[in-house]
């Protein structure tokens, strides 16, 4: 069992800028990364809107740079996943991963959401076989290649955009006639002379021999016919769901799943907060993923100071557990 003010549940921009601020507070603050440190950002290649990078930087260096931020400050980094979280005795809270037990007085919940999947028949079986979420990760092994893009959102695009480094062809597969996606991002694609569209039309099944794509069925959603059509690869970038089910029961969501809070970045349970893209489903972008972790973190950091002036903190020198000492 290891004693800490605050435990930052991920570390996507949210939780690396929420574990900036109570660090920098003096707060002994652990950050449990989850699989991928960065989250979806790390899986991004070139962010061109975030702001103090004139000249753009990759998602991979932005998070390098926030975690080395947040280190200086003297965040600690725990490479692990949460298993199980008991709030319900209110704080301090109990905070479980493979490896360790925390006990934390607050809590802040940085989780974020997870790609959709198509849920057709060998989607999973070819899954890193030219079945693809991240076209940092995989886009290299498409040269020359012919590839689809599913979706018509600004991710399906920019990432579509991004893949003409590499494939021969993109095709981007929306299943309407109109694209989502902002009008920049629109009029780079169309400018294009590598991508192509194919409107009104769903991907029905991957197909592929010797354990790589080959091919789909291809369903067009207006007249019902079916095609089949050769490509080398299926990128999947039709949006996100919140990463809440470790919550289940502990803390109030909305009905797609995405963690209430209030204005105060307050969950259901005093002393838990969350910010980023586990209670935002619209906003969804790096820096307002930050932004929100900022203001849980300095929610976090009143609201333990309050607790303190109640005479309600526990001094964590005195705690019988092993200290994460304060930075
Ligand atoms: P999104 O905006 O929700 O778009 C998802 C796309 O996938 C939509 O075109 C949707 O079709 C399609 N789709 C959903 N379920 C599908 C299914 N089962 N089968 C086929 N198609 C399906 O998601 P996103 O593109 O990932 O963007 C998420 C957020 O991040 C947005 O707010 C976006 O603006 C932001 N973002 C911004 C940038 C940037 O600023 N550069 C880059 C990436 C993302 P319909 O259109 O028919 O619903």
């Amino acid at each position: 069992m290891k004693r800490v003010r605050v435990v930052i549940i991920g570390s996507g921009p949210a939780g690396l800028t929420a574990a900036i601020y109570t660090a920098r507070a003096q707060l002994s603050t652990v950050v449990i990364t989850g699989n991928q440190v960065g989250g979806q950002i790390a899986t991004t290649h070139d962010v061109d809107n975030f702001p103090g990078f004139p000249e753009g930087v990759t998602g991979p260096d932005l998070t390098d740079r926030m975690r080395a931020q947040a280190e200086r400050f003297g965040a600690v980094f725990d490479y692990d996943l949460v298993t199980e979280v008991d709030f319900a005795s209110g704080s301090p809270f109990r905070v479980k991963t493979h490896g360790h037990e925390y006990l934390a007085d607050s809590v802040i919940v940085t989780i974020g959401a997870s790609p959709r999947r198509l849920n057709v028949p060998g989607e999973t079986e070819f899954t890193g076989r030219g079945v693809s979420w991240c076209a940092t990760c995989d886009g290299w092994f498409f040269r020359g290649k012919d590839i689809l893009v599913v979706g018509g959102g600004d991710s399906a695009l920019q990432e579509a955009i991004f893949l003409t480094k590499f494939a021969e062809k993109v095709t981007v597969v929306h299943r309407r006639d109109e694209l989502r996606a902002s009008v920049a991002l629109q009029t780079r694609a169309f400018s294009n002379p590598k991508i192509a569209f194919l409107y009104d039309t769903v991907i029905d099944a991957i197909k592929g021999e010797d354990m790589r794509v080959t091919g789909v069925t291809l369903r067009n959603l207006k007249t019902d016919a079916t095609t089949e059509r050769k490509t080398d690869g299926v990128f999947i970038f039709i949006g996100y769901d919140p990463n809440s089910s470790l919550f289940g029961g502990k803390l109030e969501m909305g009905p797609q799943g995405y963690v209430v809070i209030d204005e105060m970045m307050s969950t259901s349970v005093p002393g838990v907060f969350a910010g980023g893209e586990i209670h935002d489903d619209r906003f969804r972008q790096a820096i307002t993923a930050a932004g929100q972790g900022c203001s849980a973190a300095l929610m976090a950091i009143n609201w333990l100071g309050e607790r303190e002036g109640q005479g309600l903190l526990q001094d964590l020198d005195a705690s019988e557990a092993e200290t994460i000492p304060a930075p």
